[in-house]
Parts: structure tokens; C-alpha cells; sequence
């Protein structure tokens, strides 16, 4: 069996819209995309495999360049043969979600790695730990998984002016089915399941380089800023309301303590206990306007409000009192100011969990004050810990899940040879690190691994302890409680 026809009954055995009869059609489709000289090629077993193959044959047929966002672009014009059309997947979902929630997800889920918008082979090549910390287990992903950047796509991307830009970005719904450029991701395979949320319209699809197990987008069909309002906690309920097994979150609307999308309203979600959600509260706190809510403070880095109720109204209201008065509060006795210069500096990054009928909502409160020591920002990964981790603290890392750069493989492997004393080229970023590690611990091949990764996992506490707007210590714990008067 040629390699042709192996892909092409690949696309007809996962797509519905496709049936037998179609074999020929999408064969000659394929070929004109590879070139027919491939067509007597040798198949591989393995659908992922194959494509290679496939990807190659249109390289030495002249059909491509032999460049990273060519093949890409080639990889999901052929994986989209293998995806149903937005309506048919939008009516299987829907049909697969009257029976039940999971069902659907699952449905959609395995889709999307069997048509390879979720990219699990990259994926796969991510570096996972998990340490100890005094707030319980911290998870490591050192993310090997994002594609080269070729540097051409970084000089046609300048050169784009920002008026011409489609699709807008790449959370908007232009990019179902976009076939991507060379400074553009390919979108071709990419399907979105619409829903009706607040009356708005909005998007549900899987992150193609996730990070955790079915890490899922919530996007706005339009176009417009991150906003955090009451409409967020409305929004956050509905969504595991619907999604019965998932949690969601949204980022920060103000910049330097969120995700780096500040321009189109989206959330994540997705399957994952996180460890903050396994974190207890350290301190009750009982709000006099919600008698029958569960509140606390979470024993956690960061300073995290928990409520919990099965009565939603009586959550999104207080929550929305808690943003509020968030948002309003300083305290200069710790560096906490609301607006420098007329400028809001508070938000709160909220996520949703349920267990059952209990819903649960974590109000981590932030705040993006810059200052001449804290330049990057005061609740900020401080300077000495950037080694490790400088980008924001976004949704992910708040819930305990550290997303740390690719650059940090063959830097810690440099930093492994000066712990054991070899020669290295140790990055003079990481050496204060490093020389504190070895003055602390005795390092050998057989505990090297272990005691690496726990001191990574260390610095990365350290890291969301900076991000924290109250501190651990006797004062900032102080300084929580006054504000806790202010919600109690
Ligand atoms: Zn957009």
C-alpha cells in the first residue's frame, strides 16, 4: 500500500464527513498537495510517521521549502482532510454532550491529537518533575515543545503593519480552518466548538502545545481586551457548569502579572488538579453577607482568597465584593497601592473548580507596581531567581504549575558538570545559584538528578512567594488580616 493511501484512509476513517467513496478524491487531493511522483511511496504504520513521510516526498518533489513554517503549514493541510467540518463537529459535540459532559470532551480531546492540532509529538519532548515545597507538591515543566523560530517569520512579522494583520490574533475565530503564513501559525485542522455563554457567543478548543492534561480555550467570538468583571465570575461558573469536569481561569486584565494575551478575552481551562487546588486554608474567614459560604485564606505562595458554596449567585457576589474592595485597597505599610499616578495597579487572576454540587472559587489578588529596585515589577520574580524564571506569573504558574524556558535544559546540564566538578560552561546567570548549592549539599552522579530538580523547584516557590502581594512573614500575614476585614 502506497504512503497516499494509507493517509487518505487515515482522514476517511476519523472523519465523518468522509466515506469509502471518497478514497480517490482525497488520495488526488493529497498528491496535489505532495506532488504525484510520491504516490508509490513506502507507508508507515504510525499516522504521525507517515506524515513525515509525506512532508519529506513534497520536499524532493519541489512542492515546498525544506523550512520549519512550510512543513507546518503542509502537516495541517493534510491533517485537515482527517477533520470534520465546524458544523459536523460542533453537531457531534453538542449530540455527544445531551448524554453527558465527559463524552463530549473526550470526543473533541482525541480528535485534536488524532489530527495533530494538539501537538503531542513536540509535546512529548517537554522535561516533567514534580518537588516538595511547604505548600505541598509543585510541578516542573522545563517546555521544550514550542517550534523553532525561523527567522525570517520574526522579519515578515515586523514588517506586517498592525492594521493588515489577519487574523487579528491567534485567539480570534478568523483562525479556524486559516491556512498560516511564514510568520503565522497553521490552522488549517483547527476547529472550534461555539457555545452560548452570557448571551455572548464564544469558542471552545484545545491548546495545541499543552501543558497539562486537556488544556482547553474559552474564547470571545469578538475581538476585544481581557476585562475582569463580575461578568468574569458569571462566566468562570457557567463554564464548569457546562463543562462538568474541567476547571477554568481567567488571566490578569492589567499587564506584567498575567499572560502575554491582553488583547482578546479568553480563559483556560481544562482536566488537571493543580497543586494549588490540593492546598488547605491556613485561616478561616467568615463574610457577614454570605453566612453560608465557605472562605479562607489558602496556604499557598501567593495570596489566595478561597470561597466555596453550592449556591453560584452567592459565590459571584462575593467574589465580585472581594474584586471590588481589592481594587480600591493600599496599604503603604506593605508597598500596596491601588492607582499610582491615576494608573489601576489591582486585579485578581480567579479560577473556578467544582467537587459535585460545591463550586470553589480562588481570588488570587495581584498587583503590577513597577519601582527603580523592581523594574520588571515589584510582585514579580525578583532579579535573583530570573536565572530560572523572568516571564510573567500567569494562571498557570499561580496554580502551582511552573512553565519554565527550553533554554534551561542545556543550562542545567552545564550546571549539573560544575556540581560535580567537571568542566562546564555554567552560565555566570546561574553561578551565585550554584555555588550556594554546592556550599549547601554534597552533590554526586547518583543524587545529582533528584537534588536538581528539587533545588529548581525551590527557586520556583521562591518565585511565586515575590509574586505574592502579601508576605509570609509576620507583617505581610498582618497585613492580609486588615485587609480581610475589609471583605469579613
Ligand atoms: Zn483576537
Amino acid at each position: 500500500m502506497s504512503a497516499v493511501t494509507s493517509h487518505a484512509s487515515y482522514c476517511i476513517h476519523l472523519n465523518p464527513d468522509l466515506s469509502d467513496l471518497d478514497q480517490i478524491y482525497i488520495e488526488n487531493q493529497i498528491l496535489a498537495l505532495i506532488g504525484d511522483e510520491a504516490r508509490k511511496m513506502d507507508s508507515k504504520t504510525d499516522p504521525f510517521d507517515n506524515l513525515d513521510v509525506l512532508v519529506t516526498a513534497a520536499i524532493q518533489n519541489g512542492k515546498i521549502e525544506d523550512a520549519p513554517a512550510s512543513k507546518q503549514i503542509l502537516e495541517a493541510q493534510l491533517m485537515n482532510f482527517a477533520t470534520p467540518l465546524p458544523s459536523t463537529i460542533n453537531s457531534i459535540f453538542w449530540d455527544k454532550h445531551l448524554i453527558n459532559s465527559r463524552e463530549a470532551t473526550d470526543w473533541f480531546y482525541n480528535l485534536s491529537k488524532a489530527n495533530n492540532y494538539i501537538q503531542t509529538r513536540a509535546i512529548s519532548k517537554n522535561l516533567k518533575f514534580t518537588t516538595k515545597s511547604e505548600y505541598g507538591d509543585l510541578e516542573i515543566t522545563i517546555n521544550l515543545s514550542k517550534p523553532e523560530k525561523d527567522p525570517r517569520a520574526i522579519a515578515a512579522a515586523f514588517n506586517t503593519p498592525q492594521n493588515d494583520q489577519y487574523p487579528l490574533c491567534q485567539l480570534c475565530m478568523e483562525n479556524e480552518g486559516y491556512l498560516g503564513r511564514i510568520d503565522y501559525p497553521a490552522r488549517s485542522n483547527h476547529r472550534i466548538v461555539r457555545f452560548n455563554l452570557g448571551g455572548q457567543t464564544w469558542g471552545f478548543q484545545y491548546s495545541p502545545y499543552s501543558y497539562f492534561s486537556e488544556h482547553a480555550i474559552f474564547l470571545d467570538q469578538i475581538h476585544e481586551p481581557m476585562e475582569i468583571t463580575r461578568q468574569t465570575f458569571v462566566n468562570l461558573l457557567t463554564i464548569i457548569s457546562t463543562f462538568k469536569d474541567y476547571f477554568v481561569g481567567s488571566n490578569a486584565d492589567i499587564p506584567l502579572v498575567g499572560g502575554s494575551m491582553l488583547s482578546h478575552e479568553h480563559y483556560q481551562g481544562g482536566r488537571h488538579n493543580f497543586p494549588m487546588f490540593k492546598a488547605p486554608i491556613e485561616h478561616d474567614l467568615k463574610l457577614k453577607s454570605f453566612p453560608n459560604l465557605k472562605a479562607g485564606i489558602v496556604k499557598w505562595p501567593m495570596s489566595v482568597i478561597r470561597i466555596s458554596s453550592n449556591n453560584k449567585k452567592d459565590l459571584i457576589d462575593a467574589a465580585e465584593m472581594i474584586r471590588e474592595k481589592w481594587q480600591e485597597y493600599s496599604d503603604e505599610s506593605v508597598g500596596i497601592r491601588a492607582y499610582v499616578n491615576g494608573e489601576r495597579k489591582h486585579t485578581v487572576t480567579p479560577i473556578a473548580h467544582r467537587n459535585g454540587d460545591e463550586y470553589t472559587l480562588e481570588i488570587v489578588l495581584r498587583d503590577n507596581q513597577t519601582s527603580e529596585k523592581y523594574p520588571d515589577g515589584i510582585f514579580h520574580p525578583h532579579q535573583d531567581v530570573q536565572h530560572i524564571k523572568k516571564e510573567n506569573i500567569g494562571l498557570i504558574e499561580v496554580m502551582g504549575l511552573a512553565i519554565l524556558p527550553g533554554r534551561l535544559q542545556t543550562e542545567l546540564s552545564e550546571v549539573k558538570k560544575f556540581l560535580l566538578n567537571q568542566d562546564n560552561e555554567i552560565k555566570e546567570s546561574h553561578r551565585p545559584w550554584a555555588e550556594e548549592l554546592k556550599s549547601k549539599q554534597v552533590w554526586n552522579k547518583d543524587n545529582i538528578e533528584a537534588q536538581l530538580n528539587q533545588a529548581v523547584g525551590d527557586v520556583f516557590s521562591r518565585v511565586l512567594e515575590d509574586a505574592g502581594v502579601f508576605k509570609r512573614d509576620d507583617k505581610g500575614k498582618v497585613a492580609f488580616m486588615n485587609f480581610c476585614k475589609k471583605i469579613c
